[in-house]
Order: structure tokens, then C-alpha cells, then sequence
């Protein structure tokens, strides 16, 4: 555990809003008092993340996740808690008290800090390098590929000059280990001390979200070897998350809701310098999962310009159907004689290229155009295949009304001169893909998580609440809803505290949940200045380690408040958990009396007193 006096986290904790925080990451919506957007911790279409700048946490519907902004950063980012700490003080510009760190921990942050200063230093050395003589060819190159200076520096191009050049101007600042651990330098083959992974080559600073470099691409000029190369997996350069030019691209992407996916840094680089910059590359044409949820995040329209003739098809085509299937809008942008966005916009100028993107194809009619004959006669062979390959394409439209439309379009495309064919054609797809849905959802089935129904049935739109505001039925329920909503109204206004106590003494709750959050509320309220720094929620976080007791105090804590008269709503509250705490009172005092009765012992009198006065009381309260 890190050592950070609670004065401090408060310090960091309101110096960091938590909805500009999860901004960076998630696409989040204005509803009423709270943000909406789709969970970044499980892979949703509807939106059921919620943020509530009132009491800085955040919470899903979904998947229950909760937390405040250090636990989101800690999750998102895979962060321990004094990183998180240390991450958002950074961010807000605060400086870090000097205090003391376990030897672990203090080990593991300094790594993580050389790792990162190194490669940033690596981006440096190369990116000046490109401006000696040793660098011409690599400055001649991209001049000649139309970047003007301002650009190059942007994003830091560069260039590794002559092999070992690197290890030289690091190894006294970094051990070997650390430069090998980020994908630097590697042990030479003879043995004798380390060299240089990249030489002679342009070099692409690859960073992540926040704008850090993880690892670099390096393009060669001339000579053997691959064109591009790559850092090689490393604890910070993980490739299924990267997206080349995300940190440059994310504003535009959710500015304008439509994300551009290219295949070449240059791709990324050259429409940004012309003023396209909602623009990234996935380090290959095969989406992530990773990456598909990432992209979802930040935009709903996915404009995909990837050269559909050479990028591995059957890969890429599953991988933008992921993208489709999460809910994007995928359309596919076709540039002539097989050109990539650079070359286009260098020969066509960027207005020629906005207007492509205009004209994209949404992805299923796309997969369809190419499952269809390309000539008008097809011979009645070919018609079969491509009712095959077109019922293949419309099996991955979810929605039936879409889908049904398609066949309609499809089989008269497919008629052509002969419309009495269409018919014929539709039942023809219709029974194919029949076939197809049924095996669909034996074979390969759909994604389940969002919802508690058995297999067979498609994935309902939206994810259930596992725990719906049901209508109680039996007097404990109506209890335990009643502890619910008394806490949630005490979270809102505290001084009903002392309402609560008046009437139900100083252990008003049965749930042990609620025992606990109310307990720390009152710790709190008990404290000298209870409301300085931050919201009553935040702090309460703090306070509840047990993920479960968290995970009730968001839920609560999301809960919207209905009432306009919360005294009011609180007296009915307290009278019902008096209720039913009493009713399970005279349970115990009969049972009690029936064993003494059974055993033929007196019984106390004060028993029988409690008892009777208990069920007049009931009673009453019943008529
Ligand atoms: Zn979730």
C-alpha cells in the first residue's frame, strides 16, 4: 500500500474531474445530472457506463464495475494505487510529497519511469539525428514524400542512423536491461555486449493514448530486410492495444463521431498534415478485440481505407465485422488502381479525398457487391454460389427488418433482365440462410455476457440488469429496500443522521453492507470537517476496501433520487425496517416461549410482557 496522506489524495482526487479523466477514454454523453457512455471494462452496444460528476465515481450497469478516479485508472490502465496517484497528481500538476515507498514498490515505479524515459530519450536521439548529415537521407525521404518540417516534428519523426549509434548515446544513461527490456538494443550474436534492434532506418514513434512513446517503426530506404519493422512485444508496447496516431487522432475521432482506419504510419501522417486527423493505424489489417473497443469508444462511424485487394481479406473482413458487430456504422472507403491514403491525397489533394470518404460503402453491402457475379448473364452455377456467398454475408446482419431488405435488393440485383427470377431467388437465399442461422447459433454462438438467457436465443439488444428494482413482496424485501433507500437519501442529506438514530438507534441496519457504509458515513460526519475535500461517496470509497460493499455503494449511489421530501420519504422508510425488525422481535420471543413451554419451564415474565406489548403493537399498526 502507498503511503500518500489522505490531505494529499483529496488534493489529487479534486484536482482531477472525474468525467475529463474517463473523457480521455471513453465518449461520454450528457444525461441529466450524470455521463453516459459504453463500458470500458466489457464489450457492450448500449450504453450503461455511467459517470456522476456529483460524486465522482463512476459505475456499469453492465458489469457492476465502480470505483472513483483512482480506481478507474488503476483498472483501465492496469496501474497499482500509488501509480494511479502519482499518474493524476502528474496530471493536475501537483507535486509528489516526499515520503517512503516499500523497496518493491519503489523498484517497480522506477523501472517503469526508466523504461518510459528511455524510449522518450531514444525519440529524441533519432528525431535530431534526422537533422545532421548522417540524417539526409532520412529528411530527403519524407520532404520527398510531401511532409513539410512542422509535421515531421509533430510526430517526431526520425531517423536510427549507423548500427550501435543508439546503445552508445544511451548505455550510460539506461542499463542494458532496461533498453533491452523496451526493445532497443539486443545481446550481439558474438556475445560481446548489445547492439542496435534498428539502423538505417526512418523511424515512427508509436505512443499510446497519453501521448508516451512505447516503441517505434522503423521503415528502411534501401538494402535487405523487411520495408517496415517494428518494436517486438515488450511490458509497454503491447500490439493488440496500439493504434498508430491514436494520441493525435482522439479529439477529432470523437469531434466528429467517425474514426478513418489506414494501413501505413504515412497514411496517418499525410491526411493529418492536409487536416484529416481523425486518422490511425491498427499495426495490421486483423482488428483486436483490443483495438475494435478502443475505436468504439472514441467514435461510432468507422471509415475503413485499407487496400481490400492485399490486406489478408479473410482476417480483415472478421475483424471489421467485429467492428460492426459491436454496433459501428463500418463503411469501406475504395481508392483507385489500389492506391493508399498518401499516395491518393499526394496526387488528388485532400478535398478529392473527403469526398471518397463521403462516398463509403456501408461494410455488408460491400461484402455483398463482391458476392455477386460481375458480369450481367451469370450462367445458373454461378447464380447458386453466389446465393451461397450472399446468404453467407446476410447470416451477420443481426437485425431482421435490414436483413430482409437485403434479400430483397440482393435477389434483384441478381434477376437482372429477368424479373419473374426474383422470387425464385429470394426464397432461394431465404432457405440458405435459414440453414446458416440455425448452424449460426449451434456452431458458433452468439455473445451471451450481457444477458441470462439460455443458448439458442440471439444476444438481446442491451444488457439486463441482474438486479431489477423489483416489486418486494415479503416484509423482509420491503425492509431491505427501505435500508436501501434510507441510505441513499442519508448519502444526499446527512443530517437525517440523526433522525435515523433518534428512531432506530445506533444500529439501524440488518444488512451487513449497509451496516458497513453506515458506519464509515457516520465515522465520517463524526470528523471535525467532514465535508472538506470531495464529495461524501468519494470519501466513503476510501474508507470500504471489500470490493462488495463498494460495489453497493455505487449502486446505491446511482440510484436517481425521486423524492421531494426526503424527511418524509425517510419516516416511511424508518417505519417499515421498525416493522419488520420488529415482527422478526416477536418471531424470537415466540419461539422462545414455545421451547420453554416445551420443555414445561416458566416463562421469564419479562418475555411475556416484551410479547405482549410487541403484538398489540403490530397489531394496531396493522388495522
Ligand atoms: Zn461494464
Amino acid at each position: 500500500m502507498a503511503r500518500f496522506d489522505e490531505a494529499f489524495k483529496e488534493e489529487v482526487r479534486a484536482r482531477n474531474d472525474i468525467v475529463e479523466v474517463i473523457s480521455a477514454y471513453v465518449k461520454l454523453e450528457r444525461k441529466g445530472n450524470r455521463y453516459v457512455g459504453l463500458c470500458p471494462f466489457h464489450s457492450e452496444k448500449t450504453p450503461s457506463f455511467h459517470v456522476v460528476p456529483d460524486g465522482q465515481f463512476y459505475y456499469c450497469f453492465g458489469c457492476k464495475a465502480s470505483g472513483d478516479v483512482f480506481t478507474f485508472l488503476m483498472e483501465r490502465e492496469h496501474l497499482t494505487f500509488y501509480e494511479a496517484v502519482v499518474q493524476l497528481a502528474k496530471r493536475a500538476g501537483i507535486p509528489l510529497p516526499r515520503e517512503e515507498r516499500t523497496p518493491e514498490e519503489e523498484r517497480a515505479y522506477r523501472e517503469r519511469r526508466d523504461m518510459y524515459a528511455a524510449l522518450d530519450l531514444a525519440a529524441r536521439f533519432y528525431h535530431h539525428q534526422l537533422f545532421t548529415p548522417a540524417g539526409k537521407p532520412g529528411l530527403d525521404y519524407l520532404l520527398g514524400r510531401g511532409l513539410t518540417e512542422e509535421t515531421i516534428r509533430r510526430f517526431r519523426l526520425g531517423w536510427a542512423p549507423g548500427r550501435g549509434m543508439l546503445y552508445r548515446a544511451l548505455r550510460d544513461r539506461f542499463p542494458p536491461q532496461i533498453l533491452q527490456k523496451v526493445g532497443l538494443i539486443v545481446p550481439r550474436r558474438d556475445g560481446q555486449g548489445f547492439t542496435d534492434v534498428f539502423y538505417e532506418r526512418v523511424m515512427f514513434p508509436i505512443t499510446d493514448l497519453s501521448g508516451r512513446v512505447i516503441g517505434f517503426g522503423g521503415r528502411i530506404l534501401s538494402g535487405d530486410g523487411a520495408k517496415y519493422k517494428n518494436t517486438a512485444e515488450t511490458p509497454l508496447f503491447v500490439k493488440r492495444h496500439v493504434l498508430f496516431g491514436l494520441d493525435q487522432a482522439k479529439e477529432e475521432m470523437r469531434a466528429r463521431n467517425q474514426a478513418i482506419l489506414v494501413e501505413g504510419y504515412m497514411d496517418v501522417i499525410t491526411p493529418h498534415q492536409a487536416g484529416i486527423r481523425n486518422v490511425v493505424a491498427p499495426l495490421g489489417t486483423a482488428l483486436t478485440d483490443e483495438q475494435c473497443r478502443i475505436i468504439r469508444q472514441q467514435a461510432q462511424q468507422v471509415i475503413v481505407a485499407f487496400d481490400m485487394d492485399t490486406a489478408g481479406q479473410l482476417a480483415t473482413l472478421r475483424g471489421l465485422q467485429k467492428l460492426y458487430d459491436s454496433g459501428c456504422d463500418v463503411r469501406v472507403l475504395q481508392l483507385p488502381e489500389g492506391k493508399d491514403p498518401d499516395e491518393f491525397i499526394r496526387t488528388h489533394g485532400a478535398p478529392a479525398f473527403v469526398e471518397r470518404i463521403e462516398q463509403a460503402v456501408p461494410l455488408i453491402e460491400f461484402r455483398l457487391s463482391r458476392a455477386l457475379p460481375s458480369h450481367r448473364r451469370p450462367t445458373p452455377e454461378e447464380m447458386a454460389k453466389a446465393v451461397e456467398a450472399v446468404a453467407q454475408v446476410l447470416v451477420d446482419v443481426r437485425n431482421e427488418v435490414v436483413r430482409e431488405a437485403y434479400v430483397d435488393q440482393v435477389a434483384e440485383r441478381l434477376a437482372g433482365d429477368d424479373p419473374l427470377l426474383k422470387p425464385d431467388l429470394k426464397r432461394a437465399i431465404d432457405r440458405q440462410l435459414n440453414r446458416l442461422l440455425r448452424r449460426g447459433f449451434q456452431h458458433n454462438l452468439p455473445d451471451f455476457r450481457n444477458n441470462n438467457r439460455g443458448p439458442g436465443l440471439p444476444a438481446s439488444p442491451g444488457p439486463t440488469r441482474p438486479r431489477p428494482v423489483d416489486v418486494p413482496v415479503t416484509m423482509a424485501e420491503l425492509a431491505h429496500r427501505s435500508e436501501r433507500i434510507l441510505l441513499r437519501l442519508m448519502l444526499e442529506h446527512p443530517g437525517l443522521l440523526r433522525l435515523v438514530e433518534a428512531e432506530l438507534g445506533e444500529d439501524p441496519f440488518a444488512d451487513p453492507c449497509h451496516r458497513q457504509i453506515y458506519a464509515a458515513g457516520r465515522a465520517l460526519l463524526a470528523e471535525a470537517d467532514p465535508l472538506a475535500g470531495g464529495s461524501v461517496i468519494a470519501r466513503l470509497f476510501d474508507r470500504l476496501p471489500d470490493p462488495e460493499v463498494r460495489r453497493v455503494l455505487s449502486e446505491l449511489a446511482a440510484e436517481p433520487m425521486l423524492t421531494t421530501d426526503p424527511e418524509k420519504e425517510a419516516a416511511d422508510c424508518i417505519e417499515k425496517i421498525r416493522k419488520h425488525r420488529d415482527s422478526r422481535r416477536l418471531e424470537e420471543l415466540e419461539n422462545q416461549i414455545r421451547v420453554a413451554a416445551a420443555a414445561k419451564q416458566r416463562v421469564d415474565p419479562a418475555i411475556w410482557n416484551e410479547y405482549v406489548a410487541l403484538a398489540r403493537k403490530l397489531k394496531s399498526s396493522r388495522s
